[in-house]
């Protein structure tokens, strides 16, 4: 039976995510703190070890009855749920993403209908209908001492808001009941959003709904919306009526930015940033493009399907309307930014959408990804937060260099794809806004592996007085360096070195594809391993996959080594079953059956995740056409990924097992 699957959102909730931008902000004094990295981050198996309850399980390849995709995924919880120490009725599904690398549950924890905030489950299904990447973070403990709350919604925003002391408009105004996890087992709160003119950001307060009391106030934020019963499930992109007219357009730009055109360095003769004044090196370094843009009421519009103009934020420049087909300014005009965005944005959602094939939009809204040119009160620094992109004019205007604009992109990018959970705890986004970035600009040809700026990140905005900007070749080891900018760069290093074996499009789609299996609290390692399960889902070749692996590890991650495509095509002659129980444990030792065709000597052995030997669990002769029993007693090994390898004469064979203490 074949099944068609929306390739876009069943959608439920809205969230809305805040990064701060490329440059670290000084905190406010209402930031209580931004969300840490999960103290399991240095596990190498991703298992919290406080209760056993498994975080991150890689290459479960475990196979379940083709359906669809919420099917195939509850039928793995509710199997598992002992071993995952989660209930599986309590789970709500709020997203299915189906793409090359298969299907993407996400499920989120109710108590009582209720949303449990943060608490999401992802569950990746390979294109064989077998299980690979599961993540959780249920909460198995939750207690609450209330579900409905004695305190009304308004009376929550009013104490938020009033603590805020927000003023203005109100960009977003959210306010939805949710669980807020606490250590004493969890609260029934109000989530309150805002996005107001001042202060400055996208603010997430949780109101305890029984006391009123303020949980938390922080301006990062990740869970936007809670679940209802009554939630339609229609698509959140609904299909937009053109009555404009789409036409073309000429435009001067910055591509990716003057000096990196013009081959020249910051500071020489016309090159500096001079207060934003034009130069004739300025003018000359600008690229001829064309356009599409919307035509409507006698006007030329910054506007397309996929990046849409929109002065949001301050300081207010309009939204440079042309009465000709044509952007043709210099840099010391406002409109100049606002065409460099617009072209930057638009070529790039069509080059992921269209050239990559893979389908991503804004799930806030349904125009094109909406920009501010000139925005963040003019400081210098730019954002992403609930879908929309400002940038700042402070320094070298951001909106001037193309690694500004595609980083902030990236964290879109990374919202949109994961529906909500985009992480930065360790750096995560950062790094991948970074990456995004660099192979974007790379693949213009423009500078050579020996040049420093071919990895640098914000080669036009950043290493001159203004900011020192960041690089691509960060050395050492995660976690090394403060998060999250700094420490984002063995993300973006890590994924450079394999764009130069692998070239920009390979690497672009194991990354988009891999960071769409991730959730809200992923780390660095963690993306790191659905990058490669990406990569092993699409059937990228052992050599790809190997230099992943390799540039990972060099990177401190630790990856589990891949091996379903293996799995996936056993050879009939020299079979190893899959190991099962898997997970196993202490009680439960796994065992896997060895068959061979022609009687022969196997040596099977156990590896740990770094791919030493941990022990020979058989060495000697098979005889043909019997099944040869393999059992792996858990003994005192730790929890984690292991690999059980049968070498013989005629072949080998490797398979995955997880053992949960
Ligand atoms: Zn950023």
């Amino acid at each position: 039976m074949t099944y068609r699957y929306p390739t876009l959102v069943l959608a439920v909730f809205v969230f809305a995510t805040a990064a701060l931008a490329q440059k670290p902000e000084p905190r406010s004094a209402l930031e209580i703190g931004t969300d840490a990295a999960p103290e399991w981050v240095a596990a190498i198996d991703g298992l919290r070890t406080a209760d056993g309850t498994p975080r991150a399980l890689y290459r479960q390849d475990y196979a379940v009855d083709a359906a669809a995709p919420e099917t195939m995924a509850r039928q793995y919880l509710t199997e598992q749920a002992e071993m995952l120490n989660l209930n599986a009725d309590a789970l709500e599904l709020r997203h299915v993403r189906s793409s090359r690398a298969g299907h993407t549950a996400r499920f989120t924890q109710t108590v009582d209908g209720v949303p449990v905030h943060g608490a999401e489950v992802v569950v990746n299904i390979d294109p064989q209908h077998r299980v690979q990447l599961v993540l959780s973070d249920y909460q198995p403990s939750l207690s609450v001492p209330r579900s409905a709350p004695s305190m009304t919604a308004d009376a929550a925003r009013a104490i938020a808001h009033d603590h805020l002391d927000v003023s203005g408009r109100l960009l977003d105004d959210e306010t939805r009941l949710t669980i807020y996890p606490t250590e004493d087992g969890g609260r029934l709160a109000w989530r309150v959003f805002v996005t107001p003119d001042a202060p400055f950001g996208n603010w997430e307060s949780f109101v305890d709904a029984e006391t009123g009391d303020l949980l938390r106030v922080a301006r990062r934020t990740v869970f936007h919306h809670g679940l209802h019963e009554d939630t339609p499930k229609t698509p959140a992109r609904s299909i937009v009526e053109v009555s404009a007219q789409r036409v073309d357009a000429t435009g001067m730009i910055f591509d990716p930015d003057p000096l990196t055109r013009s081959g020249a360095d910051y500071g020489d003769p016309g090159y500096t940033d001079g207060g934003d004044a034009n130069t004739p090196e300025m003018e000359a370094a600008r690229s001829e493009y064309t356009f599409d843009v919307t035509f409507e009421d006698d006007v030329y519009k910054l506007e397309g399907e996929y990046a849409d103009i929109d002065d949001w934020a301050g300081p207010f420049k309009g939204e440079f309307e042309q009465t000709e087909a044509e952007w043709l300014f210099t840099r010391d005009e406002d409109a100049f930014e606002a065409a460099t965005v617009y072209w930057h944005i638009d070529n790039y959602m069509r080059y992921i959408n269209e050239t990559l094939e893979i389908e991503v939009r804004p799930y806030q809204y349904a125009t094109g990804v909406r920009f501010d040119p000139h925005g963040f009160n003019g400081a210098d620094n730019s954002s992403y937060g609930a879908g929309r992109l400002q940038f700042g004019e402070g320094g070298v205007d951001d909106a001037e260099d193309a690694d500004v604009v595609i980083h902030e992109l990236g964290h879109g990018l990374h919202d949109w794809l994961t529906v909500g959970g985009l992480s930065n705890g360790d750096g995560l986004s950062e790094g991948l806004g970074d990456y995004f970035a660099v192979s974007y600009a790379r693949s213009l040809g423009l500078l050579a592996p020996r040049d420093p700026e071919y990895n640098w990140v914000f080669k036009w905005d950043g290493h001159n007085q203004f900011w020192p900007g960041r690089v691509t070749n960060y050395p050492g080891t995660y976690p090394a360096g403060p998060p999250p900018h700094t420490r984002g760069q063995h993300w973006s290093t890590a994924l450079m070195r394999v764009y130069d074996d692998l070239g920009r499009e390979r690497t672009d789609i194991a990354v988009i594809e891999g960071i769409a299996m991730t959730s809200s609290s992923t780390t660095q390692p963690v993306a790191a391993q659905a990058v490669i399960q990406a990569a092993v889902n699409m059937d990228y070749t052992d050599e790809e996959i190997a230099v992943m692996v390799e540039e990972f590890n060099a990177k401190g991650y630790n990856v589990t080594p891949p091996v379903a495509n293996e799995d996936a095509a056993p050879d009939a002659s020299f079979s190893l079953t899959a190991a099962y129980p898997n997970p196993f444990s202490t009680d439960r030792p796994a065992s896997l059956t060895l068959r061979v065709d022609e009687a022969q000597q196997v040596r099977v052995v156990l590896y740990d995740v770094l791919g030493r030997q941990v022990r020979v669990l058989h060495d000697g002769a098979v005889a043909a056409g019997q099944d040869q029993r393999i059992t792996v007693d858990a003994g005192s090994l730790p929890s984690g990924a292991y690999v059980v390898r049968a070498e013989g004469e005629t072949a080998s064979a490797t398979r995955s097992l997880l053992l949960v203490r």
